[in-house]
């Protein structure tokens, strides 16, 4: 197939087996399908990290975990005890497994329990030859009804709804199909498969790299999924052009509970608590706690008549955070301290809410500065108890941005002559058009200065032109 060329060649997403060189060593990524993680996993990859990386876990905001600082030889030691705890069930389809999921399905009080949606999923992936050409940028979501996926880019989805139908949605959900839930995951599949094989047939779409990126053509998709679901006999009662948000017909809601640091309600009277990880940099030590006790919640659970074995108490989420579940009300407080002392985020109002960075120096050779080091300083300059900025900051090590969010965002890019702060909206549906800058670009620290202070940094004025950039927002929009 003419994809698999193109793949080979120019798809540069990493895997476990074909890792990403990186200044600082190479870079494995390790799809988590659904979030879900294994205690004893867990307690596997904080050793990796430990014995093998730079002694980190990376969270990334397609919910997968990528260990960086890699020397020679150790991505192959990695990969092997990955296989062999489960994380490596495939090395045809490594890099196309990234699926998100609601991160509460079922426990949240909304939305329906879509795990073997996401276990089928993932198998149907597996299973399927055609689909190791898919690109590794393909996202794919699982919503479990609650709507709390929305402003995840995923590129083919499945939402679940009510009466045992689920859509199935194209492209950024501009187009959806409303199936039975038996038919869902072949729908699904068909339409992957029919993009894998739009992007062969050659043309202007042999260049997109994810579905919106088709100049045309998207509908085949969507007719690819009705075509499975009436060859099943399955009915097919909707199929249309939707908006973004029509689906469930509300058009604003909560950030979704992996978003939130804090305490939320379970369905069954217990309780999930989410710790944001700041800037997705998850420490070996910090790994090993959430494990330890995600192994005791899970031993209750199955010891009790509250839940089944191999029920997963931790989760890892696209927001860079941890989820743990089935706490009860009197282990919620223990838990939420433990975890703070550890340096996770349980505050609902911390400064490091929305705060994100590519990996800048010394992780990338093109950085011109040591972001994640300069957005930690300005965040604990914000301190707990701060306003929650309506707009998130991005820090970029240079011009290229990697991993900034789409849409309304202050971002802080540094330049050689320092960091230039602006709010911009990077989206054209966004409602926020404004863009903002200081009069002059802030200087940055000196090349290499690693972790030692640069001195020449001009702290106060960075906190104010960053407060200034993500506050400005709130003013445009009331
Ligand atoms: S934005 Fe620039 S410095 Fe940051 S990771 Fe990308 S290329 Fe590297």
């Amino acid at each position: 197939m003419s994809t698999s060329r193109r793949e080979r060649t120019q798809d540069a997403c990493p895997g476990v087996l074909r890792t990403h060189p990186a200044a600082d060593g190479a870079l494995a990524r390790l799809r988590l399908p659904g979030g879900r993680l294994a205690p004893r996993t867990a307690g596997e990859l904080a050793a990796c990290a430990r014995e093998l990386g730079d002694g980190h876990l990376e969270l990334t905001s397609r919910g997968n975990v990528q260990i960086r600082g890699l020397a020679d030889g150790a991505a192959a030691a990695l990969a092997g005890r990955a296989r062999a705890v489960g994380l490596l069930p495939s090395d045809t389809h490594e890099r196309i497994r990234n699926i998100v999921a609601s991160p509460l399905s079922g426990r949240g009080p909304g939305g329906r329990d879509v795990r073997g949606l996401v276990a089928a999923l993932d198998e149907g992936l597996r299973a399927d030859p055609v689909l190791a050409a898919l690109p590794g940028r393909v996202l794919f979501a699982v919503d479990d009804g609650s709507g709390d996926l929305e402003g995840i880019p995923a590129d083919l989805a499945l939402r679940a709804g009510p009466g045992g139908q689920t859509l199935v949605c194209v492209a950024g959900e501009t187009l959806a199909l409303r199936v039975p839930d038996m038919v869902a995951v072949p729908a699904l599949l068909a339409a992957a498969r029919a993009f894998v094989e739009r992007v062969a047939a050659g043309g202007p779409a042999a260049s997109a790299w994810r579905v919106a990126e088709l100049p045309d053509g998207r509908d085949q998709l969507l007719a690819a999924a009705a075509g499975v679901a009436a060859t099943a006999g399955a009915l097919v009662a909707d199929d249309r052009p939707i908006t973004p948000g029509a689906s469930t017909g509300r058009s604003k809601r909560p950030a979704s509970p992996g978003a939130r640091p804090g305490a939320h309600a379970q369905r069954d009277g217990r309780w999930a608590l989410t710790a944001l990880v700041p800037l997705g940099r998850l420490r070996a030590d910090q790994l090993d706690l959430v494990a330890g006790i995600a192994e005791r919640l899970e031993d209750a659970s199955v010891g009790g008549d509250q839940g089944t074995a191999g029920d997963c108490a931790l989760v890892v989420t696209p927001w860079r955070s941890v989820v743990l579940l089935d706490l009860t009300a009197a282990q919620l407080a223990d838990v939420r301290t433990r975890l703070a002392a550890a340096g996770l985020v349980v505050e609902e109002d911390s400064g490091w809410l929305g705060v994100t960075s590519c990996a800048g120096r010394p992780g990338c050779a093109r950085a011109l500065a040591d972001v994640r080091r300069d957005a930690t300083r300005v965040a604990l300059a914000a301190g707990s108890g701060a306003r929650r900025p309506a707009l998130p900051v991005h820090w970029s090590g240079c011009g290229r941005r990697c991993g900034q969010p789409s849409g309304a965002v202050a971002e802080v890019v540094a330049q050689p002559d320092g960091y230039h702060v602006r709010a911009v909206s990077l989206a054209s549906s966004a409602p926020f058009v404004v863009t903002w800058a200081p009069d002059a670009p802030v200087p940055v620290g000196a090349a290499g200065d690693g972790d030692r202070e640069p001195g020449v940094v001009d702290w106060s004025a960075l906190v104010d032109a960053v407060t200034e950039a993500r506050e400005l927002h709130r003013r445009e929009t009331g």
